[in-house]
């Protein structure tokens, strides 16, 4: 039998939002499926200090299911090295292929087993390439769950630069659709092109997206009344376009995402029937109802907010613990990749400083990381350990519940019962 037996001392189980004792978990590496989970009797029946073949010793470490991503960018590399305007316009395809390999072998050794990416930042359909290869085993990364190219409407996304002389300058990014039927044509298009997630954007920066990004015209001194914000954002989906682009990706059983930055937007999502709505900058409490209501989830993306967003940042983060106290369903998602892949657990960090418990970040990140990917939709079972789940595990060096710094310290790397992490070393990776 292909069978491999990992043995662990304290083991997160996310369902319970317990750390547990004694549990061994048995895997068939052909299958990739866990085949049982069983607590030992340590005292009755001792495991011997060293094991055999074909079993794993993860005791004395913490060990819990792969993390799963919920907003990534393989193809973006980490805004203080280049921004996405650059990125875009002076990167070959090839490289940033080559990039994105890279991103998936560090993603995958930071303990992360699943990543949902959410566009493919002008690279067309080549995200769902990418997964592909990964599922093939040509590549080490986690399992991707890829939007191909965003939905947006005409003019509302594409960057524009100065000397465009109108047009766009730089290869597009999302689809540009508008009007119901458009929509429905371009949902249709996103599914036949791989999609697994259809993501849009329920409003943007509409109309001045120029580099620099922050210029507001007129831009000269003699405006009387400059607005507060120089470049806001506007909603860019009617009701009825939101309304069309859920149901049509229902038909094809496949979640929603929406790119959420205004309150107008978000409503206008989650009314829809999204299943996360991305950002989610504007909220109020009414907000936070109809969410739970509808069983919308939220990606704060507050890695990203961190970063970008300083003045308002702390204020994010009460909102977060203001969602989840009201009991919205959260899940981490940093937008990984506008940071570096491999600092994916940033976005773990910023939601226990914000308040929330461990053990729900913890389950945040796994299970709430599956509900993301359209949960039982998506065709597999994973972010928590049991018979017939995929066998995603991790383990920890430290115990997080003690070091703020554990979730970075991941020594142990298995996904899809293949060990890919041993001891703090790659294996596996030629
Ligand atoms: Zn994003």
């Amino acid at each position: 039998m292909p069978e491999i037996t990992l043995h662990t001392s304290t083991l997160f189980n996310p369902k319970q939002k317990k750390f547990v004792k004694g549990v061994s978990i048995k895997v068939n590496t052909q299958s990739g499926l866990i085949t049982k989970v069983f607590t030992r009797n340590d005292a009755k029946q001792p495991l011997p200090d060293v094991l055999t073949d074909g079993e794993v010793d993860l005791r004395g470490k913490f060990v819990m299911p792969g993390f799963v991503d919920a907003h990534t960018h393989i193809f973006l590399h980490s805004y203080d090295e280049a921004s996405a305007i650059t990125q875009k316009r002076d990167e070959s395809m090839p490289e940033r292929i080559i990039r994105a390999v890279n991103h998936c072998r560090t993603a995958l050794l930071a303990g992360y087993t699943t990543y949902r990416d959410l566009g493919s930042e002008s690279m067309q359909d080549a995200d769902a390439n990418v997964r592909d290869a990964i599922a093939r085993g040509l590549i080490p990364g986690p399992r991707l769950f890829v939007a191909t190219r965003v939905l947006a409407s005409t003019g509302s996304f594409e960057s524009r630069t100065e000397n465009s002389m109108g047009g766009h300058c730089l290869p597009a990014g999302a689809e540009a659709v508008d009007g119901v039927e458009e929509i429905r044509k371009a949902v249709r298009r996103r599914i036949a092109a791989g999609a697994d997630v259809i993501k849009f954007f329920a409003d943007y920066r509409r109309r001045i997206m120029r580099s620099p990004p922050a210029v507001q015209h007129p831009y000269v001194p003699s405006v009387l009344h400059p607005p507060k914000e120089p470049n806001p954002d506007y909603v860019v989906f009617s009701q009825e376009e939101m309304d069309m682009i859920v149901a049509e990706a229902n038909l094809a059983k496949c979640p929603v995402a929406a790119h959420c930055c205004t309150l107008e937007g978000a409503m206008g999502a989650i009314k829809a029937g999204v299943k996360t709505i991305e950002h989610v900058y504007g909220v109020t409490d009414e907000m936070f109802h109809l969410m739970k209501e509808k069983g919308c989830i939220m990606v704060p993306t507050l890695a990203i907010a961190e970063q970008i967003h300083k003045q308002k940042f702390a204020s994010l983060q009460v909102q977060t613990k203001r969602a989840h106290d009201l009991g919205v369903r959260v899940a981490c998602g940093g937008d990984t990749g506008t940071f570096r892949h491999g600092d994916n657990a940033r976005e773990m960090e910023l939601m226990i400083e914000a308040g929330i418990q461990l053990e729900d970040v913890l389950e945040a990140c796994t299970v709430g990381g599956w509900e993301s990917c359209g949960a039982d939709l998506c065709g597999r079972r994973f972010g928590w350990l049991e018979e017939g789940t995929q066998a995603d595990i991790i383990a920890l060096e430290t115990d997080p519940r003690l070091d703020k710094a554990a979730l970075r310290k991941v020594d142990f790397v298995m996904k899809d019962a293949k060990i890919w992490k041993q001891d703090g070393n790659a294996i596996g990776m030629i």
